[in-house]
This record gives C-alpha cells, sequence and structure tokens, in this order.
C-alpha cells in the first residue's frame, strides 16, 4: 500500500506500519511483526487487546442497538455501568455523566464546576488554578488548563488562559528539604496563587494526581495531597482530579485518589475506561452537586454520543474483566516488580535520571548529569531516538521532551495491566538493547 494517504489523523511524515491485529499486550502489522505495546497505545488498552469476553459483550450489545439517544430512551448499558462506577468510586461520588474522551470529560468537569456555583450564588467565581506544566486535553476549555506552551499559546488570542501554579517536580528540587516539606511547599503555591487571584473568583483547581503526558509519571509526596485538598476546602475551592490516564486502576488502586484516601469534588475519567475498546469517558460528582444542578434546570451541556450503549457495553465488560482477574491487584505487584526492573537500569546507565510513578503508570527520564538533573542537549532528540530504536526492536514505549520550566526526555513504560513476569522480562530486554543502541549513537556512558 502506498506511503500518501488523505488521512489527516496519521501526523507523521513517515508513516508508521499498518496495523493488522492485536492481542493481549501484543500488537502486529501487515508484514506479521510483533509489537510489544509497552504504553498501552497512550496508557488506554490497559486490559490488553482483543479481551474475548468483551468483544463477546460487545457483539450482544450490537445485535440489540448501537445509538439510543438520552433524551429518547435510558439504556441498560449506561444505567449498569454508572451504577458499577459510583459503587467504585470514594465517598459519596455517585453521579456519572457519560462522555467519549478525556478532552470531553475535562471540559465537562469545569462546566459543571461553574453551573454549580452560579446555583450556590457564586457566580464570581470562574477561574481554574491548574499546573505547570501539565496535560488537561485538546478543546479550548481543557487547552486553557494545560501547562505546556508549545500546544496552547498559539491559541492564546482564541481562548481565557487560566492560572498555573509549578507542579511538584521535586526530583528537580536540590535544597535540604525533607521530601515531606517539599510537599508542603509545592502545595502553599496553590494558597498563594488563590490569595493572588483572589479566592472569591477562583472556582476550582485541576491536578493530575499522578503526571502522564506532561511530566511523565511525576508523582507528589504523600504530603502534598491532602495539603492540597485542605487548602479547596478553606477556600471553598472545588477540587477536580483528571484521572483520565490515572483512573480505572492504571496505578494500582482503581483511582490515584484512593492513594492518598482523597474525595476530589469531580473526577475526570477516560482512557483505560472502556480501555479502547470504544470511545469513553465519564465525569463524576456528588448527588448534592447534581441535583442542584438539576433543580436550576439541568445541566447546560452535553454530546450526541454521550451514554452511547455501545461504548458503555465495552465499559462494563471491561470493568467486569478488571474484577473478574483482579487486575488491579496485578497492576499494583507487576508494577513493583517493573519499577525496580527500571530502578536497576540506573546502575548500567548514569544518564538515566530518575525513575518514578506508581502501578503501571512508570517513567524514566534521561540526563546528562545526574547530580544537577542537567538535559541531555536538546539537539539529540532523545526522547524521539531512544522510542524509534525501541519500536524498531518490538517494543512501544512513550515519550515526551517536558517537565518542570526546563526540558527533559522521559518515557513512560505503562504495559496493560494483565502483564506477567516474562513479559515484563521481554519488555526489559529490548529496553536494554535499545539503551545500548541510543548511547553507542551519542557516546553516552554505560557500566559493564
Ligand atoms: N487529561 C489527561 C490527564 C490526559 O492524559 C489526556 C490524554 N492524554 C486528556 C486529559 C485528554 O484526553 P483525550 O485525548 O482522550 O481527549
Amino acid at each position: 500500500m502506498s506511503n500518501k494517504t488523505s488521512n489527516l489523523f496519521y501526523q507523521s511524515r513517515a508513516p508508521r506500519p499498518f496495523l493488522d491485529r492485536a492481542e493481549g499486550i501484543y500488537m502486529y502489522d501487515q508484514s506479521g511483526k510483533r509489537y510489544i505495546d509497552g504504553s498501552s497505545g497512550a496508557m488506554v488498552s490497559n486490559i490488553g487487546h482483543s479481551n474475548p469476553n468483551v468483544l463477546e459483550a460487545m457483539k450482544a450489545q450490537m445485535d440489540k442497538s448501537t445509538f439510543g439517544y438520552r433524551l429518547h430512551f435510558r439504556t441498560e448499558p449506561s444505567e449498569d455501568l454508572a451504577s458499577m462506577v459510583a459503587e467504585r468510586m470514594p465517598g459519596n461520588l455517585d453521579r456519572v455523566f457519560f462522555v467519549s474522551g478525556g478532552s470531553e470529560a475535562v471540559e465537562s468537569a469545569i462546566k459543571l464546576a461553574r453551573q454549580y456555583a452560579i446555583t450556590q450564588g457564586k457566580s464570581s467565581r470562574w477561574k481554574v488554578i491548574s499546573r505547570f506544566p501539565s496535560y488537561h486535553g485538546s478543546t479550548f476549555g481543557a487547552l486553557a488548563l494545560t501547562g505546556y506552551d508549545p500546544l496552547a499559546r498559539p491559541f492564546d488570542p482564541m481562548m481565557r488562559d487560566m492560572p498555573k501554579i509549578a507542579a511538584p517536580a521535586c526530583y528537580l528540587d536540590r535544597d535540604n528539604l525533607t521530601d515531606e516539606q517539599r510537599g508542603l511547599k509545592y502545595a502553599e503555591l496553590l494558597r498563594d496563587e488563590i490569595i493572588k487571584q483572589g479566592p472569591e473568583t477562583v472556582l476550582a483547581f485541576i491536578m493530575e494526581p499522578i503526571g502522564g503526558a506532561s511530566t511523565g509519571a511525576l508523582v507528589a509526596p504523600d504530603s502534598y495531597y491532602g495539603r492540597i485538598a485542605e487548602i479547596c476546602k478553606e477556600f471553598g475551592i472545588l477540587l477536580i482530579y483528571d484521572e483520565v490516564m490515572t483512573g480505572v486502576g492504571r496505578t494500582g488502586s482503581f483511582l490515584a485518589a484512593n492513594h492518598w484516601d482523597i474525595e476530589p469534588d469531580i473526577v475526570a475519567m477516560s482512557k483505560g475506561f472502556a480501555a479502547g475498546y470504544a470511545p469513553l469517558g465519564a465525569v463524576v460528582a456528588r448527588e448534592t452537586m447534581v441535583e442542584a444542578l438539576l433543580d436550576a434546570g439541568g445541566f447546560l451541556h452535553g454530546y450526541t454520543y454521550a451514554g452511547n450503549p455501545l461504548a458503555c457495553a465495552a465499559g462494563v465488560a471491561v470493568l467486569k474483566e478488571i474484577d473478574r482477574l483482579s487486575l488491579i491487584d496485578n497492576c499494583a505487584a507487576m508494577g513493583a516488580l517493573l519499577k525496580s526492573r527500571l530502578e536497576g537500569l540506573m546502575e548500567r546507565y548514569p544518564f538515566i535520571g530518575d525513575v518514578r510513578g506508581k502501578g503501571l503508570l512508570l517513567a524514566f527520564e534521561l540526563v546528562s548529569d545526574k547530580d544537577s538533573m542537567t538535559p541531555l542537549p536538546k539537539e539529540y532528540n532523545c526522547y524521539l531516538e531512544l522510542v524509534e530504536l525501541a519500536y524498531e526492536r518490538g517494543l512501544i514505549i512513550y515519550s515526551r521532551r517536558t517537565r518542570g520550566g526546563v526540558e527533559g526526555d522521559h518515557f513512560l513504560v505503562a504495559p496493560a495491566m494483565i502483564v506477567n513476569e516474562s513479559q515484563i522480562d521481554e519488555i526489559m530486554g529490548i529496553l536494554i538493547e535499545s539503551l545500548d543502541a541510543l548511547a553507542a549513537k551519542f557516546d553516552l556512558p554505560v557500566n559493564a
């Protein structure tokens, strides 16, 4: 087949091979070459590809109906899925609003927050504080919250940028603080920003509990999470957790919020929710909040495809598979193993400056000097180079060159939650070959 394509979906000048089929953590192109899906796509295919029970459930739903507009019908899959989500959420988060992706989920979360504030007589509140760097999506509302200049700045004249505080990139700090003190230091940035903006104008604070595309699995010190929640409470500001990437088990708990016993006011989820079987996302909030909105005439927001029965049937089946196979436990166990294996690489490759993450949302970062955490030269383009070296060898990983303030090459390693020990060996084997090749190409030091 020709390399020329009219499909704008492919943004790369050098098109990737055609995908033929995928099963479990493996994907095959049309030439028959096998790839380990070491990043679950973009942290999406959390239960692996071609799960027969999910496919069966989707086929059964397809035979019944594939669309029912929400103003005309309720559907069993969306009702069932909403109850299953509510059962798994912390505290009183039991009202679910379905969408078809992560940006839609974030967009819906901030509109829900704003409309709720109006019902409470707080229409002066509209600013949503977020973090820098961060990633919250590509639609204008979500982009205004996204702390990543190359994506956002071209659209400045067309949107209202929102205030940002520094993400807690403590691994770059060179101070004498303890982890706990650092966590508190970064949390206080929120308090300062609220005061600077004027608390009566601040609607919400949104954060990725564990960074994803922007910061490469950045986990804050434990003290950060509770203090942020306290500050939001103090000023009556809604706390929104963007769990689009971290939700539905990926970090070894249903929500990342569970690791710190946080009950956010609003949670956005997508990616692993229908795990790549259908476009699906959700916003979850408390009954009291949603009832206030409904009393005031309803949520002024909605997407035609929301609650699509086929997508919801996939979502139900995915949650059932996660339970049946105890995938969240497996994710925690395999995540701990993979993390220790990645940490083990730091001895051989002194240019690995940091390994971080939780569950199977793990990352490593490359540096030219570990003490100062100086990034590798930009012109090396290591974030692309290593991905290519691994891809050639049949391993897919995900990379970005962003971090707090300065740039740095980081790589997400996030296989599906079904991964087993021998597959982790396979991933590590190819990763080591790829890092050796990278070191040879740029003359980076390797310890025997
Ligand atoms: N929020 C977070 C934390 C994400 O990681 C992403 C996607 N990388 C989004 C929102 C946007 O999701 P989508 O691409 O499905 O619109």
